[in-house]
């Protein structure tokens, strides 16, 4: 089975249908969250995401902020600006839907899902190998999949030698998947890994292999756009710079 795993579109409505285009054909979607928070299209994000067959969709921090579950108060600066905005304009229908989805974790066959970190599924970021180590112990699939960092990459854990590392990944270089490994496809709407193109990754789980991959979108359209909505400039100046 060829699973299309996407996370922290961030309302980029033009970054997700590049992904989702780039991606062709799956047999299954797997969201790790954060649909909405800084972009211009919170509507047409969570829209696009209703059409998508065979999805499954974890809501992220910025989610469950956005449809009450979690006080605005929490995010800093930017970030809570946008959404306040995205709550006025996302339609009570997008809402709706996103009250329906798991904000927790998921277990599909041989991976675990999470938003953060499977010990702190909606805050914790894994950015280093000590955080990793700790989480490590906390799913019982032989993969888990994150995103929130907003960063491509992998850790692995070396059972034997009791170690964990962060592992390079490159964008269409196929990784041979083994015990035990923390794996982050990396965000459509807002890299922050110096990289500016869209983020995802393709794992297929007959091979038993996880391809990163990236695909430009048109950042200037989508910096307009930001603009347009009012929201901070902060968050169009990163999206082309990567950060
Ligand atoms: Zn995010």
């Amino acid at each position: 089975m060829r699973v299309l795993v996407i996370s922290d579109i961030h309302a980029n409505y033009a970054a997700l249908e590049a992904a989702l285009k780039d991606a062709g054909e799956v047999d299954e979607t797997w969201c790790l969250g954060d649909l909405v928070g800084y972009g211009p299209d919170p509507n047409a994000v969570v829209e696009k995401m209703r059409e998508i067959n065979n999805l499954t969709c974890l809501l992220g921090n910025h989610d469950v902020a956005v449809i009450g579950q979690m006080p605005l108060e929490t995010f800093n600066g930017g970030a809570r600006r946008s959404l306040e905005i995205h709550e006025k304009v996302l339609s009570a229908s997008n809402k709706e839907y996103m009250r329906t989805l798991p904000s927790k974790t998921a277990v599909l066959g041989e991976a675990t899902l999470v938003h953060g970190s499977p010990r702190n599924p909606l805050w914790e970021y894994i950015l280093n190998s000590l955080t990793a180590r700790l989480n490590f112990e906390h799913f019982d699939t032989s993969w888990c999949f994150v995103g929130h960092s907003h960063i491509q990459c992998m850790f692995a854990l070396d059972e034997e030698q009791d170690r964990v590392s962060l592992e390079k990944v490159k964008p269409d270089v196929p990784i041979k998947l083994h015990r035990k490994l923390i794996l982050n496809p990396g965000s459509i709407g807002q890299p922050r890994d110096r990289d500016p193109r869209a983020a995802y990754a393709i794992y297929d789980t007959t091979a038993r292999t996880w391809t990163p991959r990236r695909v430009s979108y048109n950042i200037t359209e989508v910096q307009q756009r930001i603009r347009a909505a009012g929201l901070p400039e902060k968050h169009a100046v990163r999206i082309a710079e990567g950060w």
